[in-house]
């Protein structure tokens, strides 16, 4: 038997060339040496080692033990044979799509992402707020820190896939044999086989639990604003960070204020009196009460501009305005006096004339 090609030369690439480069050069050789591609001398054996360097290479333990072992590192650790004609489809896959099913199986994986509701007031959106929220997450079991076994214990090589955590069935097909490569049943994927599970997760190393977290809100939040919180989402699997939680913010309606972008738009009911004849009144802004002269003359729907009274920008410096919209009210109903007063106004201002109104 001829003595076998270092893998990084077959793939013509650097020992210490990174997983994606490693990648490419598989992905440019299965395509020049493919079968279907290529019926020269050679080609099918050259396939058939560019697999196989890939196949190991692409695997973070595989490629370790072939770093410190060479061939036999890799061939009596991890690697068992590769008769016929062999390549996986989780190989194929991985390299032609980018997939990574099979490489990333029992790597660290990130914690699902967690998503809740807040609910504010007009008031807290606009110098913002700090709020508890309940939520229910998945973390690492608290008794043996994520790892499912009884504390004390240690899971051990799964005899089905002798730790690889996928095992190879050869097919026939109309194209040669190939490899199929799936999850390992016995380990699912994990490469080791907990003895004795963890009383209190029963061998999960999860546990959902009951938190109380605090949102700090900032200043100038709307309606579908949406948070995130680092870190604070379910717990990840071996010893993958957690993921996110991600509040989305809904600002309750007000009373009497409406916002439009970063303006509080308020509208300031007077009376005839005070329209006709001017005055100065209070009006309420998201500061407390605030003097607003009204001039003599004044119309429904005149507005007025109250500089700095709106929300704050969230993303920049300054806020809003408040928008002050005057509308004249009718009574609806009249002391004696009153109705005499109005009598006497209406003889003064006489009826029918001013009906076209003036722009
Ligand atoms: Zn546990
Ligand atoms: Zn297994």
């Amino acid at each position: 038997m001829p003595a076998k090609r270092d893998y990084y030369e077959v793939l013509g690439v650097s020992r210490n060339a990174t997983d994606e480069e490693i990648r490419k050069a598989f992905r440019q050789l299965a395509f020049k040496y493919h079968p279907d591609h290529n019926r020269g001398d050679g080609a099918e054996e050259q396939f058939k080692e560019v697999n196989e360097a890939y196949e190991v290479l692409s695997d973070p333990d595989k490629r370790a033990a072939y770093d410190r072992f060479g061939h036999s590192g890799s061939d009596g650790l991890f690697v068992r044979g590769f008769d016929g004609f062999d390549f996986g489809f989780g190989d194929i896959f991985d390299a032609f799509f980018g997939g990574a099913a099979t490489a990333t199986r029992q790597a660290p994986q990130r914690g699902a992402p967690l998503e809740c509701r807040l609910e504010i007031t007009l008031e807290e959106a606009a110098v913002g707020c700090e709020k508890q929220i309940d939520i229910t997450r998945t973390e690492n079991c608290s008794e043996c820190q994520g790892t499912g076994s009884k504390p004390g214990t240690q899971p051990v090589r799964c005899p089905n896939c002798d730790g690889a955590g996928q095992v190879r069935r050869v097919q026939a097909s109309i194209f040669g044999r190939f490899t199929n490569i799936t999850t390992c049943p016995q380990c699912h994927g994990e490469g080791r086989i907990i003895t004795e599970h963890c009383p209190q997760c029963r061998g999960t190393g999860r546990e959902k639990l009951k938190r109380n977290v605090t949102i700090k809100v900032p200043a100038g939040v709307d309606s579908n604003t949406q948070l995130r919180m680092r870190g604070e989402g379910n717990a990840g699997t071996r010893g993958g960070s957690s993921g996110d939680l991600f509040v989305e913010v809904s600002v309750r309606q007000h009373e009497y204020f409406v916002r439009r972008g970063d303006d509080i738009l308020y509208e300031l009911p007077i009376n005839f009196a005070e329209a006709a004849l001017g005055t100065e009144l209070s009006v309420p802004t998201l500061d407390g009460e605030h003097k607003l002269k009204i001039p003599t003359g004044c119309q429904t729907g005149t507005a007025f501009r109250i500089k700095n009274k709106g929300i704050p920008h969230l993303s920049r410096g300054g806020r809003g305005d408040e928008l002050v919209t005057v509308s004249v009210t009718t009574p609806e109903s009249l002391t004696k006096e009153q109705r005499r007063l109005f009598e006497e106004l209406a003889d003064s201002l006489g009826t029918g004339k001013n009906k076209k109104r003036k722009r």
